[in-house]
């Protein structure tokens, strides 16, 4: 039987098409960050007008903040007349470039066949705009309810979070004693529940050789062949290695269940000519030579010994190959994060997606990290999860949709664990 809940959320169909258009219609495209000011001043006329206090907070002085180019986030907070616990949706409001290959325009917000088209789409302006009908739906079904709602819509989830998340939970606003129940919706699936992420570790490596004629290589010493060196003894020792490391987390896709590493880039020797540089290159032998490394891990990895294996191997190649130097700098390191099954966020969201879809939940967790990682570590809060309309293959590719069905369907799940976490019933 479908509740008054569910039936209004239903009657509000145009409302959250229209809110998910006028989200994509706001390019907030990151790099550079632009636009974040413009969203949040949407959002914030928006459920101003519907009772929730909103405050605007700029994270002034994070990684890419500046005055051209601001990190503004929103928090917007709806209070019930009785005491209760704080149900909070997280979105990120920053999308990734566009690319090639669109056969719409990317912030037009097409409709077509029952789908939203453009780039966030799915990641994640429809689960931002799902999060916002449930909520507005809640409160005027539940106007009597018990406890808190917010809903944030922070910047730079997709260069890291720290202009949007990690700054807002360095100042307590993911601290357990003001939030409780974490939802974030992004592009999940909308039977599927993401208890966590795997860890993240990013160095660059650089080869040292010296410089000479390239005609008597001999009197220098080449970066790139040191560099080969490396990458020979990842392809013996750290790929095959890594993958006969399994985890027990939930991780899709397969492929992502076991340890991977990418190299992001090489670079090595003379620069890459200018466009239409039309002569020939001059002949030296590279000086040094440069990689990126994005070392994905498993909850049973231990961080250290991610780093001591790389390094072991470095410290090997100084052991057998003559004049062999290098530096390794670390860029960045994630933990892996996982929401045990019996919070009550995970148990709450199950029982809704039985309630309103028929089916059981599948529990996943996801190959690269999410806003998670800084609610877990920084915020100290556990009961956090992500799920959300839309389908996650779908994520910073062309023809990027998401589905105005699923947009629905999710709303309610989401209605559902409000009606449970903040009105007992259920
Ligand atoms: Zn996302």
């Amino acid at each position: 039987m479908t509740s008054p809940l569910s039936a209004l959320i239903e009657a509000r169909r145009d409302d959250l098409v229209a809110l998910t258009q006028d989200l994509i219609r706001i390019p907030t495209l990151n790099p550079p960050g632009q636009d974040y000011r413009a969203i949040c001043e949407y959002l914030d006329r928006r459920l101003s007008a519907r009772g929730f206090r909103t405050e605007l907070i700029r994270a002034t002085g994070a990684p890419g903040d500046s005055d051209r180019y601001p990190r503004w986030n929103i928090i917007a907070r709806h209070s019930g007349p009785h005491r209760g616990d704080c149900v909070h949706f997280n979105s990120h409001t920053d999308v990734v470039e566009t690319g090639k290959g669109w056969s719409f325009d990317p912030f037009a917000g097409t409709v077509s066949n029952g789908r939203i088209y453009g780039r966030g789409a799915c990641d994640m302006k429809g689960g931002l705009a799902a999060s916002v009908i449930a909520a507005e739906a809640f409160t005027q079904t539940h106007p009597d309810y018990s406890g808190h709602i917010e809903i944030s819509g922070t910047a730079d989830e997709e260069s890291g979070g720290y202009g949007g998340v990690a700054y807002l939970a360095e100042r307590g606003y993911f601290s357990p004693d003001r939030v409780q129940h974490v939802i974030i919706p992004e592009p999940l699936n909308k039977d599927r529940i993401c208890l966590g992420h795997r860890g993240g570790w990013w160095a660059q490596i650089e080869t040292k050789g010296e410089i000479a004629h390239g005609s008597m290589p001999f009197l220098g010493d080449c970066a790139v062949r040191h560099m080969g060196a490396v990458l020979s003894a990842f392809e013996e020792t750290l790929f095959p290695a890594m993958a006969s490391r399994r985890t027990d987390m939930p991780v899709v896709p397969e492929g992502a269940r076991q340890s991977t590493m990418n190299i992001n880039s090489v670079h090595g020797g003379a620069p890459e000519p200018e466009p239409g540089f039309s002569g020939l290159p001059a002949h030296c032998v590279p000086d040094s030579c440069r990689i990126v490394i994005d070392r994905r891990f498993l909850a049973e990895e231990p961080l250290d010994q991610v780093r001591a294996e790389v390094t072991a191997l470095l410290e090997g190649l100084k052991e057998t190959r003559t004049d062999f130097d290098y530096t390794l700098t670390e860029l960045n390191a994630v933990l892996p994060s996982m929401t045990d099954r019996s919070a009550p966020v995970v148990q709450t969201v199950a029982r809704a997606i039985e309630d309103i879809m028929g089916k059981k939940p599948d529990y996943v967790a996801s190959p690269g990290t999410y806003d998670q990682k800084h609610i877990d570590r920084i915020g100290r809060l556990k009961n956090c999860i992500a799920y959300g309309p839309g389908i996650l293959e779908l994520a910073h590719k062309p023809d990027e949709y998401v589905g105005i069905s699923d947009m629905l369907d999710s709303a309610k799940v989401m209605g559902r664990t409000l009606e449970t976490l903040l009105t007992g019933a259920g």
